[in-house]
């Protein structure tokens, strides 16, 4: 894997072209989404209204999961938003566990009721990985009684400690979002973290860069948080917790991308794709993409194995036309990890 440094961008491209895909980015539900999730700023032309967004049964994600374990058996699905609150959870559960699938659920919200739900469907349910999603500054506020952010943090580490506790979950992370206004929080959230067994994957906010894109929507650009001698200075001490640090080995070359410079090249490779709860494969977490959402899923891979020429060529379109460049932590990662 290269590592290119262009004036203001990096662009990561591969040496060796094969197309493999090793993570899978999946969408299973907007239906609890709030409305505010998916109000981008000026929504692009032809990307649905949430109300369009419409489920599909968990036979056609089973199907879809079956031909993708069986392109890559070790490829990771890496479930975002609500989806745990999608109808069909406990039947993708199911597949998920008897196939031995390496996965991991982001989950918003009240997550250990949630999670408790899915047990009260069945009662043998269990999840291999959950992502919970904090802020840096975690725990300097659950140290301040004062803060207006306390009551909720409270309520989130209980809710983690009873996680960790629990049998329900494999292993428990906590997805840390990181800005230019917490990053001075960082180290010690994830030292605190680290005492309870819980591990921290570090993500830094993202900005909206052109309206194609259709996540990251919060974010102002004053947040964003630039590779600097005080950036490098909080990773040291981060570091010092590394074997609870999801992917700690390529982070270092993560904090390069910085503030949002990664340009993947995605169609080079094929490490990662995207799919969203519509059933219809994007370009990427980022953006949805006008040319990929026409190829059918079921068609991504091919008889002997391979993937599709023809969506690649689709992938090229949409990169070509909308990318304008990232700091995704999880494409990143499929690049930098081996097939
Ligand atoms: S926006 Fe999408 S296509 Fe562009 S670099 Fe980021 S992940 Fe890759």
């Amino acid at each position: 894997m290269g590592l290119e440094i262009f004036p203001n961008k990096l662009c990561m491209y591969s040496e060796i072209q094969e197309y493999k895909i090793t993570t899978c980015d999946v969408v299973l539900t907007h239906s609890t989404d709030s409305e505010d999730e998916v109000n981008y700023v000026g929504r692009p032309v032809g990307y649905p209204m949430k109300s369009q967004y419409i489920d599909v049964r968990p036979e056609r994600w089973v199907a879809f999961f079956t031909r993708l374990i069986n392109h890559n058996k070790n490829i990771r699905f890496n479930f975002l938003g609500n989806s745990l609150d999608y109808a069909g959870i406990c039947d993708v559960l199911e597949y998920l566990n008897y196939n031995s699938a390496n996965y991991s659920f982001d989950v918003y919200g009240d997550f250990y009721d949630k999670i408790e739900k899915i047990r009260c469907y069945d009662e043998y349910a269990s999840i291999s990985q959950v992502n919970v999603p904090i802020e840096a500054d975690f725990k300097s506020v659950l140290s301040d009684s004062l803060s207006p952010k306390h009551n909720n943090f409270t309520k989130t580490w209980n809710s983690l400690k009873t996680l960790v506790s629990s049998e329900i979950c494999g292993t428990v992370v906590a997805k840390i979002r990181v800005t230019s206004n917490n990053i001075f929080g960082l180290p010690e959230t994830v030292e605190m973290l680290a005492k309870d067994g819980i591990y921290s994957d570090i993500v830094f906010c993202d900005v909206q860069k052109t309206n194609m894109y259709d996540a990251e929507t919060k974010t102002i650009s004053t947040e964003l948080v630039h590779n600097d001698i005080n950036t490098q200075m909080v990773v040291d001490k981060v570091m010092l917790n590394s074997a609870y640090v999801v992917n700690s080995n390529s982070f270092r070359r993560y904090c390069l991308m910085l503030p949002s410079e990664m340009e993947c090249v995605v169609y080079s490779n094929m490490r990662a794709i995207s799919v969203d709860s519509d059933f219809k494969l994007r370009l990427c977490d980022r953006i949805r993409g006008t040319n990929c959402t026409n190829f059918d899923p079921l068609r991504l891979i091919e008889q002997d194995g391979s993937i599709s020429m023809e969506f690649v060529d689709l992938v090229k379109k949409d990169y070509e036309s909308h990318c304008a460049g990232c700091n995704c932590k999880n494409v990143f990662v499929s690049q930098t990890t081996q097939a």
